[in-house]
């Protein structure tokens, strides 16, 4: 399922495929990945204009085409194909551009969503989007007014995108992982050392995920994302990875360094 570090290398994909290349046509292969626009307007809106930029926040995706925006949003395994001939079997909607490539959103199960918005600001206030944690602007203060008066478990605070935009299960066991959190552990009862440090693990974590997914290479050892199961050794203190559920989804935690 695509995160935040997935996402922004999608954007970096769009940027290099998809900018500054006039838009001949659109082809709508499966509507039902399409948000609340009609299949005819978002090809009536796009057709003839160019992407200018990308932009992402969170998990979304933003694709500036000069009065309006595509957006982009992966679900569980939407992704982006740029290609001349032989299009991608799971293709949903195609952009034609006019050197003759093409750039496909992808979507085998048809969770993802692809739309257009007048103004990402807009969409990202009305849907109540926290503040992306790459975001150079968002700062530990920030960070910390967002933990002020909140309750319940660590990891569903982490896992709200009001609060953060871009964190999912995976990273959030990551990061409480790396910063010897319990997943459980109320929110109130993370100090303030610790709230530094667990924005500054996120961050790291995220920008080396994104870095290595570049590069092509697998994420550190050291993670726990190597070692999600149970009974698997730490990698890190050599105690036993632990499998339970919170906020419904499956949590892996180290049963020894992460304190409760
Ligand atoms: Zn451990």
């Amino acid at each position: 399922m695509p995160e935040l570090p997935e996402v922004e290398i999608y954007s970096r994909y769009f940027r290099r495929h998809g900018l500054r290349q006039k838009i001949a046509a659109v082809r709508v292969r499966d509507e039902r990945v399409l948000g609340d626009i009609r299949p005819d307007r978002l090809v009536r809106d796009l057709r003839g204009r160019a992407f200018r930029d990308v932009r992402r926040h969170g998990k979304h995706l933003f694709a500036d085409a000069g009065g309006t925006w595509l957006h982009l949003h992966f679900g569980m395994t939407g992704d982006l194909a740029a290609y001349r001939e032989d299009e991608p079997r799971f293709a949903r909607v195609i952009f034609d551009f006019a050197n003759g490539m093409h750039l496909a959103f992808e979507d085998m199960r048809l969770f993802g969503v692809v739309d257009l918005t007048s103004d990402p600001d807009r969409f990202i206030a009305e849907h109540g989007l926290g503040p992306d944690p790459l975001d150079p602007t968002f700062k530990l203060a920030d960070f910390r007014r967002l933990l002020e008066r909140r309750k319940g478990a660590v990891k569903s605070l982490l896992m709200s995108q009001e609060i953060i935009a871009g964190i999912g299960n995976l990273y959030a066991d990551e990061i409480l992982f790396q910063t010897s959190i319990h997943p459980r552990r109320p929110v109130d009862r993370i100090d303030r050392d610790e709230a530094r440090a667990v924005l500054h693990a996120m961050r790291k974590i995220l920008r080396e995920v994104i870095a290595r997914h570049e590069a092509g290479r697998e994420v550190p050892g050291s993670y726990l994302l190597n070692h999600r199961e149970a009974g698997a050794r730490c990698p890190r203190c050599g105690g036993t990875v632990v499998r339970s559920v919170v906020f419904g989804r499956t949590t892996y935690h180290c049963g020894r360094h992460q304190r409760a």
